[in-house]
């Protein structure tokens, strides 16, 4: 989880780095969490809000991109959580940060097998750029079910929610990585939140804010001494009320959630935050609001966060290679693969490239949240017995 490699060097003047600029010009360097927030959800010149960011000729490729089987899993694997519950008559089938909608379209087409599953789920798809949702909007046009969209998480699930309470299936690849995290970093005994600001010559640079913050602690254990120069991540506020709405919502009725995404097991010191053009890192620094920003996903924190109320349950984290494994993505490549002998190899190398350690294997992880009451998620090994 160590640093990422940074140039320091090149800095392109994006619309985005110009009112950055002008801002920390006004009133002092802004927290990376509001760096993270600006360059990826400005409304004017946000990197989600403004471009197609996802695909094979975009900035990054995705697994439901590289493997219809991936989405195809997924789309299964919620038809056997329904099961699970019970069958319910009706079904909320929710999915954050859809991207281009290709995960979706791939197991809504899949899930067709599982009898009534598909007369008893309504799909809601949580999008807060709008071109986004143009895309999602012409690829799932012809889909076997209804679809309704919601712009944010707490609109759409929180108080007063625009999703209708009952049974909830959520599913979210490569969601969490783009949620801002603040980062703190020890200098001269006190933990200060690390910052942008301006370096002599005007350019963007890293730095940190004046005051200390005596409010943040470390939760690392008991063995952990902070070195000077020491960098720690922690979810936004907004990320946390995310989590907080989600477990409420575990507590009321049969709800089962599946995260996929880049990240860690344990927390660790280092900065994570990374950006990504054209399939390359870059600088966080080098064309705010025109490539993509991501940190590692801490799941050590996310479990104890998610664990907290108590009535809810905790699947995994397991590698994306041993939940897709559990799940027969081999057995389900091979039948494909027979059925459509001319995109064979497509699919070999696709489903190779998803399960293949080290790289997506293992960089990705999987965890499930669940109400109690329900059995351990498909996917998953059974849960460690408690001490
Ligand atoms: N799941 C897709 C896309 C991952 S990119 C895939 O695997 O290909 C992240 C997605 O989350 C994008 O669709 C982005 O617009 C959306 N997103 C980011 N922050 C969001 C927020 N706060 N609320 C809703 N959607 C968000």
């Amino acid at each position: 989880m160590s640093g990422v490699s940074h140039d320091g060097e090149e800095r392109r003047e994006t619309p985005m780095a110009a009112k950055l600029k002008a801002l920390i010009r006004q009133s002092g360097p802004i927290t990376v969490a509001d760096y993270m927030r600006a360059c990826l959800s400005d409304r004017e010149h946000g990197y989600y809000v403004t471009r197609q960011a996802i695909g094979r000729n975009a900035d990054f490729i995705t697994a439901p991109e590289i493997s219809q089987v991936f989405g195809e899993l997924i789309g299964l694997w919620s038809g056997v959580v329904w099961q699970l519950m019970g069958r319910p008559g009706s079904v909320n089938l929710v999915e954050i940060g859809p991207g281009r909608g290709t995960l979706m379209a791939d197991a809504l087409r899949a899930a067709r097998i599982v009898p009534g599953f598909l007369n008893a789920a309504t799909v809601h798809l949580i999008e807060s750029s709008n071109v986004l949702r143009r895309t999602q909007e012409t690829v799932l046009a012809g889909a076997p079910a209804a679809i309704s969209w919601h712009r944010d998480i707490a609109s759409a699930l929180g108080r007063g929610a625009t999703i209708p309470e009952g049974p909830t299936i959520v599913v979210a690849n490569e969601f969490l990585d783009t949620q801002p995290v603040s980062q703190f970093v020890f200098h001269e005994g006190n933990w200060h939140e690390r910052a942008v600001g301006l370096d002599a010559e005007e350019r963007l640079t890293f730095t940190m804010l004046e005051a200390p913050d005596d409010s943040f602690e470390p939760t690392l254990g008991a063995d952990y001494v902070a070195k000077d120069g020491d960098i720690l991540e922690r979810n936004s506020d907004m990320t946390y009320l995310g989590y907080a709405i989600l477990m409420s919502l575990a507590e009321v009725a049969p709800f089962a959630a599946l995260f996929i995404d880049y990240g860690h097991a344990r927390s660790g010191v280092g900065d994570t935050l990374q950006a990504v053009s054209e399939h390359r890192y870059v600088s966080p620094l080098f064309a705010p609001g025109e490539t993509d920003l991501t940190t590692q996903v801490d799941f050590e924190l996310f479990e104890t966060i998610a664990s907290a109320p108590g009535r809810i349950a905790i699947d995994g984290p397991v590698t994306q290679a041993e939940f897709l494994g559990r799940l027969g993505i081999m057995e389900r490549a091979s039948k494909l693969m027979s059925a459509n002998p001319g995109l064979a190899n497509e699919i070999e190398v696709g489903v190779a490239r998803l399960m293949a350690v080290p790289g997506m294997g293992d960089r990705f992880k999987a965890i499930g949240i669940r109400s109690a009451g329900l059995s351990p998620l498909p996917g998953f090994p059974p849960p460690r017995s408690s001490p």
